[in-house]
């Protein structure tokens, strides 16, 4: 694929290559069925086939124990934001969120319409989200239902390193950008939810790993899309699934577990980050990285140019030539953002970094 680009996109994001290879051989005729997935039945054996390895695959990539249900939905990251509320809480409860970046403001924000309280209690926002406020710090409310985090802030590139202890409360974790990207401990967790368009698959679908004990307690006026339960019940299917996301997900966790499953993976994003901070740190300044050394994200990493706007407007632009795509950082915060997912080559990262070497030479 001579002319493939490197993608930094924040999502939707880069894919890995032998993936997307083996979609286009089997995309016309899949696997002598006659058809594509595209236009298969999701009731059909063939998709059903599909539909559980790719279960069966996920379960076996992340160690998820047997009392936790696996659900493919539609509506992403953002849906799950208010149905997580509709089945852990009544109108009447509170729940507690820790706010930490922009992802985290929009579950609390959404929090607030479901929910009686949405309390905020931990935020980094008076150090402009750049770090993660210690949990011996967080101000639990007695009563609230459960504890929201983001587990890492995609726009503001801070993660956390560790499962904060919540002790016995229910703990919900958005994990939309960093899915996946190392290994998860599921039975710290109440509800883990995310979007796959980063680091999983194409667009269209969100994963949330539930335990059974918290199912079946939604609201009289709860949608039927909302409730978790009915979903596990329905194997995911209680209406049309997004069955091209969730066929592409599935190549891609039996890829992840071929390549070494979750452990490895966390080595390798772990290498690639070095990579990519150490050129940052490296470079006298040149470059800088404005989060807490203690919570830099391993998939999206935000950085600026100390030499200003017109120099980061022409770094961007150099970079964009050069084949180096969407390094634009988000509209809220400027400067450039470098989202190296668990599809991002570790070569990709290493051009990229001889690019801002050979930039700053040029323009220091
Ligand atoms: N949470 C995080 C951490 C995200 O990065 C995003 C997407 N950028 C979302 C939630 C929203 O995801 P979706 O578009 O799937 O609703």
């Amino acid at each position: 694929a001579g002319n493939r680009l490197y993608n930094f996109s924040a999502g939707p994001a880069t894919l890995p290559l032998d993936v997307l290879e083996e979609i286009q051989r089997d995309l016309v005729d899949y696997k002598g069925s006659g058809m594509s997935v595209l236009e298969m039945s999701h009731r059909g054996k063939d998709y059903m086939a599909i539909a559980e390895k790719a279960e069966k695959d996920l379960r076996e990539l992340v160690g998820i124990p047997d009392n936790y249900k696996v659900l493919f939905l539609q509506g992403g990251a953002s849906t799950m934001m208010a149905s997580n509320c509709h089945n852990l809480a009544a109108a009447t409860d509170s729940a507690d969120f820790v706010v930490t970046g922009a992802w985290s403001v929009k579950a609390q924000k959404e929090g607030a319409k479901m929910l009686a309280k949405a309390n905020v209690i931990a935020s980094s926002k008076d150090q402009s989200f750049t770090t993660i406020p210690d949990v011996k710090d967080w101000k639990f409310t007695e009563g609230s239902k459960f504890v929201h985090i983001c587990s890492n802030e995609t726009i503001g590139g801070v993660e956390f390193k560790e499962v904060p202890d919540v002790g016995n409360r229910v703990l919900v974790a958005d994990m939309s950008s960093n899915y996946l990207s190392k290994p998860i401990e599921v039975e710290k967790y109440g509800i883990i939810y995310g979007g796959v368009q980063k680091n999983i698959g194409p667009a269209g679908m969100g994963i949330a790993i539930v335990r059974e004990d918290l199912m079946g307690n939604t609201r009289a006026d709860t949608p039927s899309m909302f409730d978790y339960k009915l979903m596990a019940d329905n194997d995911s299917m209680y209406n049309t699934p997004p069955c091209f996301t969730w066929y592409v997900s599935g190549l891609v966790f039996a890829k992840l577990l071929k390549d070494g499953g979750l452990k490895a993976m966390e080595q390798r994003n772990i290498e690639k980050a070095n990579v990519l901070y150490g050129a940052i740190d490296g470079s006298g300044g040149y470059y800088v990285s404005p989060v807490d050394t203690k919570y830099r994200s391993l998939m999206n990493v935000p950085f600026t140019l100390a030499g200003g706007e017109e120099l980061e407007k022409k770094f961007l632009a150099e970079a964009k030539a050069e084949g180096f795509e969407a390094l634009k950082g988000h509209r809220s915060v400027g400067g450039a953002r470098a989202s190296i997912y668990n599809a991002m080559p570790k070569e990709g990262v290493e051009a990229l970094v001889s690019f801002m070497k050979d930039f700053q030479a040029r323009n220091a």
